[in-house]
């Protein structure tokens, strides 16, 4: 006898609503599908092993098939199965309350559709004008033949099958012919299904055979039923580490991690899995190889922003939890006890391994720490808790490659490198070629120099200035040494306002023209066997820009020109009879002597050539000017 009936929804219907609302994720119909299956195969080995089910288990594999001809795809299992009042409980009975307004939320996002209303099986509707269900239980009772076009009316019947189990026939809509083609598939099942605790198998291996790929005989298995983060970290080496990340990774030929932590929890929430540690050497690295998010060893997704921190999220591998609600937006995610919870632990997790290797290994550490450094950085900057674990572990790098911790640092510079108000200054540089000069005045002076040249290096700064105590960071072409560590008052030049007015003049009229450059002129007592002139660049108006650089709302810093400051050393030779003339001559006729002259424009071409600033024209007049000089 042929049943006959309507889809018990309290909505009109939700074929509509399926076909119309889900057009972004039709793909995870196949995921649906394929897990239900596995779920009613893993049922029966439950019922086995408790003794409620006695038959033969037998092959338990999924099946995945597909025929061209009929236009079919079918997922067949031998598990539980259906009886007719189950189908009828099961699949025609779907409440959909308050379905609309839900719908109008989450139009683009299937799985939170799919997961709110339990509509996995009604999924593959988004790709089938039909669908067919033919199932048989493990219970004694006949098989049932289930079958729907799209419209709220199914058919129900009984049928013929001889095994247990369920055989779900797609036919597949001709809008969605990819479905139909079985690399499209194989990628699918590769996507979803790789780590699924069931063996799915998707027709025959294949091999090269009188140059053509031909069957074997053997069955293509998908998947790994026991993946490696499922296994205890007691029993594993390093290689199956390494060979899982390539598993998960094919794509990333010859990279290998650092290391990684393999993650174990059951209590308070169940979590497991296994975070990769990448040599990241650039920003362009980052997100290649994203973290990928498991549900009881089904993929989920690879975005888990919101799931872990987000500076989490430069790390590779899985993360496997039951426990993390999958079928929410992401703003509930971030509010959700259990995911705090979680992503507090991971976090946890991350420091204890890095603190656990710094311990266990300084110099290996070392070895590490420039490609983990952006790593830290970024979560020291975005994450409270991390930086109070990280300020542990985090080390400082100088310009002769030795690594020293916060504290030890402190200790090899507070007594040479405090000034006259008690700061503690730690001088860096950026560019250990083009800031040579300002280097090498520092160490003479016996200060040490840190390389700071990370993409997060300048904020990084800002940061351990509120958190040390005392501790300022500056780059040590941002002012004459002297000043930059002040260790007594320095003397201001004795100049009458008229005198400083016109050296300003004389000095501006022997710089070259530099776009969106300017310079301010500014007279110091530094001795008479100091430079004459020497270029800066204030380290707050350059760290502006800097961080401008990298940050939209603050654009507006980088279009403001660059300021430099050229200190004259009033107390040099050279400098002091300039300053005499200025005494007794004109505005003019100062600017015009001192450019005839040309030494003063040597002297400046030669403070701009030590900051890397001379160019082009410029630099070619001075190498003229300086073999004229010698002849
Ligand atoms: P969910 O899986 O979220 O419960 P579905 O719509 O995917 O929602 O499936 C509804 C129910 O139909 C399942 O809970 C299960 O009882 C039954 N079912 C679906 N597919 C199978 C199958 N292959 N074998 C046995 N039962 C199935």
């Amino acid at each position: 006898m042929v049943q006959k009936g309507k889809i018990g929804v309290t909505t009109d219907n939700i074929f509509p609503i399926i076909k119309k609302f889900l057009y972004s994720d039709q793909e995870i119909f196949l995921r649906e599908i394929v897990s239900n299956a596995v779920d009613a195969t893993q049922k029966i080995k439950t019922l086995s092993d408790r003794g409620e089910f006695k038959g033969e288990l037998g092959e338990l594999s999924v099946r995945v098939s597909l025929d061209k001809k009929k236009k079919t795809l079918t997922i067949s299992d031998r598990g539980i199965g259906m009886t007719a009042e189950e189908v009828d409980k099961y699949i025609n009975q779907i409440a959909l309350s308050s379905a609309n307004e839900f719908l109008d939320k989450y139009k683009d996002d299937a799985n939170a559709i799919i997961g709110h209303f339990g509509l996995g099986f009604y999924s593959s509707f988004m790709v089938s004008k039909k669908v067919e269900i033919i199932s048989k239980s493990y219970k004694d009772e006949p098989a049932v033949k289930w079958s729907c076009d799209g419209t709220p009316e199914f058919t129900m019947q009984e049928t013929e099958k001889d095994d247990r189990g369920t055989d779900i026939v797609l036919h597949i809509d001709d809008e969605y012919k990819e479905f139909l083609v079985k690399d499209r598939i194989q990628s699918l099942l590769t996507k979803y299904c790789k780590f699924l605790p069931v063996p799915i198998t998707f027709g025959k291996k294949q091999e090269w055979k009188d140059g053509k790929q031909v069957d074997t005989e053997e069955d293509n298995v998908i998947n790994d039923t026991n993946p490696l983060w499922r296994q205890k970290p007691a029993g594993l080496k390093d290689e199956d580490y390494i060979k899982f990340y390539r598993d998960l990774y094919p794509m990333s030929f010859n990279e290998e991690p650092m290391f990684w932590i393999h993650l174990n929890v059951d209590y308070p929430f169940n979590l497991t899995g296994i975070l990769y540690f990448p040599r990241i050497k650039s920003n362009l690295d980052l997100q290649r190889n994203k973290i990928q998010l498991y549900s009881n060893q089904v993929y989920v997704t690879d975005s888990v922003e919101g799931i872990v921190p987000e500076f989490l999220t430069l790390l590779h591998g899985v993360i496997d939890s039951p426990d993390i609600p999958l079928n929410v937006s992401r703003s509930y995610l971030q509010g959700d006890n259990n995911v705090k919870k979680i992503s507090s632990h991971i976090t946890k997790k991350v420091s204890d391994k890095l603190e656990e290797l710094f311990k266990k290994d300084r110099t290996q550490f070392q070895e590490k720490w420039d490609s983990l450094k952006l790593f830290i950085e970024y979560g020291m900057l975005s994450e409270e808790k991390f930086y109070d674990r990280a300020a542990k572990f985090s080390l400082l790098k100088n310009t002769e490659n030795e690594y020293y911790t916060f504290d030890e640092y402190k200790t090899l510079i507070s007594g040479s490198q405090t000034d006259k108000n008690g700061d503690i200054i730690n001088l860096y540089c950026s560019d250990k070629q083009e800031q040579y000069t300002h280097i090498a005045a520092a160490k003479e002076k016996g200060y040490d120099v840190l390389l700071m040249d990370g993409q997060l290096d300048v904020h990084w700064m800002g940061l351990l200035e509120q958190k040390l105590e005392k501790t300022r960071f500056v780059r040590v072409d941002s002012d004459i040494i002297e000043h930059i560590i002040q260790k007594e008052d320095i003397k201001e030049a004795e100049l009458s306002d008229d005198q400083k007015e016109s050296l300003t003049q004389t000095v501006k009229a022997q710089l070259p023209a530099i776009e969106k450059t300017e310079f301010s002129v500014e007279f110091k007592a530094l001795g008479e066997n100091a430079k004459p002139v020497q270029i800066v660049q204030n380290e707050y108006s350059r760290r502006m820009k800097e961080m401008a650089a990298m940050q939209q709302q603050m654009a507006f810093y980088g279009e403001m020109p660059d300021t430099y400051q050229v200190v004259l050393n009033t107390q040099h030779p050279g400098i002091k009879n300039l300053i005499e003339a200025s005494k007794d001559k004109d505005k003019e006729q100062l600017v015009k002597e001192t450019t005839d002259d040309g030494k003063l424009k040597q002297m400046v071409d030669l403070a701009l050539l030590s900051g890397g600033m001379l160019k082009g024209e410029a630099l070619s007049d001075f190498v003229k000017r300086s073999f004229d000089m010698i002849k």
